[in-house]
């Protein structure tokens, strides 16, 4: 069916031709419930008027001048993105691996003014930043890195949600800690309270950058502008992608104290990086998500999908953990179980399974209390089967 792309996705065998909020429909007629929001990017759900009247207008209007000039959607997005975070600039790229290789950049040339000749960059295992070559030696999956050697140098791994480890890998040369404030991919790790502000701290005493990876966990999808404003702390590098423009590709790299300033002209740069286009995009979902009380909405639904699976699921035989923050959920069971995903199709709902055994929610932040319990009633029967079956092969076979 698709042959002429390269089969870098094992694809499902459904495609959508529609979508309406939290809903989808295929190509046959058949509408699904969208617990993932196209890995969390669309999360003010699909076809958000607001979005597609302001993409609609701009793109009657002009979509792509260059970097070249000035850009008054995108300084204007900066300097929402700038009040949001505390954060003092921005630099627009495309995608998150793209805001990621920014951030990467912006680190090394951060070293090199400090005279670290060979600079270095604490990431976490199990951690995901992207597929291009800064960002996938950066992430912590040896099979996304195999065969793509050789990868750069530079970045120096430790266990996540543990600072006393970063400090066993320090060295002179390193310059920042770079991680997820909840890893995604890596199966919805919500770190204990106090590793970000020690993180902030031992940044601090170090003279090193924090640096944390918002793609997937920003804009509002925790129930908070980013994840890290629940732990009460500043970080000094932030790289945004996903959500921004709700399917609009965009990427953005914020930098605060220290790290502001570091990139000057001809330092770096891009194409369409912060047009008009994809810049009035993130303008309209940040304005809806203020208007709207997303944040709160987020908050409050995913309490609610939590509690539910909670109840449903705590105790069942080969549950390993349910968890989440906001609306990055996650349930693990003690084994592999990608056919989770086809059985939910079936059953007209999409998620996502990652780490070979993390069911993973990502609702748009619009979700309606009736769409979390139609979710979690169609979930918790299906989990429990394939959770029991793997806690007791034999069962499942009898
Ligand atoms: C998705 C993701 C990326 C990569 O984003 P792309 O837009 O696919 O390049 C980077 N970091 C995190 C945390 C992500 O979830």
């Amino acid at each position: 069916m698709t042959t002429a792309l390269m089969p870098t996705y094992k694809r499902l065998p459904v495609a959508f031709q529609r979508g309406d909020g939290a809903w989808l429909e295929d190509t046959e007629g058949h509408w699904y419930l969208d617990a993932l929001s196209g890995i969390a990017v669309c999360g003010l759900g699909h076809a958000h008027p607001a979005v597609a009247a302001a993409v609609a207008d701009q793109a009657g209007t002009l979509v792509h001048t260059s970097n070249l000039y000035e850009v008054p959607h995108q300084t204007r997005l900066g300097e929402r993105l700038c009040q949001l975070s505390g954060l003092d600039q921005v630099f627009f790229a495309n995608s998150g691996a793209e805001a990621n290789e920014a951030a990467i950049k912006l680190a090394r040339l951060h070293g090199h003014h400090r005279g670290i000749e060979a600079p270095e960059i604490i990431v976490a295992d199990n951690a995901f930043h992207g597929r291009t070559l800064g960002a996938l030696t950066a992430t912590g999956n040896r099979s996304a890195q195999t065969g793509f050697g050789p990868l750069p140098a530079g970045f120096v791994r430790a266990p996540y949600n543990d600072s006393a480890a970063i400090e066993a890998v320090a060295s002179e040369r390193t310059v920042a800690v770079f991680v997820e404030p909840v890893q995604g991919e890596g199966g919805i790790v919500v770190p204990d309270a106090d590793y970000l502000p020690a993180l902030r701290r031992l940044c601090d005493q170090r003279g090193w950058l924090l640096m944390l990876d918002e793609v997937q966990s920003g804009v509002g999808r925790t129930g908070a502008w980013f994840a890290h404003q629940h732990a009460g702390i500043r970080p000094d590098v932030v790289t945004l992608a996903k959500a921004l423009a709700n399917g609009v590709p965009i990427g953005a790299c914020l930098a605060g104290g220290p790290a502001s300033g570091v990139l000057g002209p001809g330092s770096h740069g891009t194409t369409f990086g912060g047009n008009p286009l994809s810049s009035r995009a993130a303008l309209a979902v940040i304005e809806t998500i203020e208007r709207d009380g997303l944040l709160d909405r987020a908050a409050a639904v995913g309490e609610r999908i939590l509690r539910g699976l909670r109840d449903g699921l705590t105790g069942v035989r080969g549950v390993h953990d349910i968890r989440g923050q906001g609306l990055m959920i996650g349930v693990e069971l003690e084994g592999p179980c990608p056919s989770l995903v086809p059985q939910a199709l079936d059953a007209g709902v999409l998620i996502n399974v990652t780490a070979g055994r993390v069911v993973r929610l990502l609702p748009p932040l619009t979700f309606t209390d009736e769409q979390a319990d139609r979710l979690v009633d169609t979930l918790t029967p299906l989990i429990q089967q394939t959770a029991e079956a793997l806690a007791d092969p034999s069962a499942a076979l009898a």
